[in-house]
């Protein structure tokens, strides 16, 4: 199923973020949530993502990793909104990763960070900013969610279902 939301401004573009993450089902599998996001520059995915990360609960605010790739947030269990509204276990996601492939050169560079590993672990949620230039090392089940720049404050946010 698609969804296409226009948002007016940094506020609603953080609360869809936000409301993403809360209206994640019961997890299954036995990897990690991927959330890919994709489109233009400026086209809001890092403000979607800080959105994400108050949904979550994550420790640290978020800030823009595109000169270390990738960064590692905590999540606390008594904060993390969904981990506590899904019953005991929750969605078990303990650790948030935010990766932003703007300045990413090859694919590869990302196993080298041990992209791998991180996606094998059913513990993390991990959000991709420039996915579409990863797409070949990115698993399948994930969500794609695309940005597009409309005028100075409207941006077209087209959300993909997970699977
Ligand atoms: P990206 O990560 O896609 O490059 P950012 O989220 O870093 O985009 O930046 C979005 C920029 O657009 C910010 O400077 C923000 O203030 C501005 N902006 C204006 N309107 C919106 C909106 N509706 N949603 C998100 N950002 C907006
Ligand atoms: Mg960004």
């Amino acid at each position: 199923m698609t969804k296409e939301i226009i948002t007016k401004n940094v506020e609603e573009t953080q609360k869809l973020g936000e409301s993403f993450v809360k209206s994640f089902k019961k997890k299954t599998g036995e990897k990690a949530i991927i959330v890919a996001l994709e489109g233009d520059l400026g086209g809001g995915k890092t403000t979607f993502v800080q959105g994400m990360a108050v949904g979550l609960g994550a420790k640290e605010q978020i800030t823009s990793p595109s000169f270390v790739l990738i960064k590692k947030y905590g999540i606390r269990n008594s904060r993390s909104r969904i981990n506590s509204l899904r019953g005991k276990q929750g969605l078990g996601i303990r650790n948030f990763y935010h990766i932003d492939c703007y300045r990413l050169k090859k694919p590869w560079q990302l196993q080298e960070l041990g992209l791998e590993e991180i996606i094998n672990d059913p513990k993390n949620l991990v959000v991709i900013e420039w996915a579409e230039r990863v797409e070949e090392i990115l698993p399948k089940d994930k969500s794609v969610i695309k940005f597009e720049w409309v005028d100075e404050n409207k941006r077209k946010i087209i959300l993909n279902d997970r699977g």
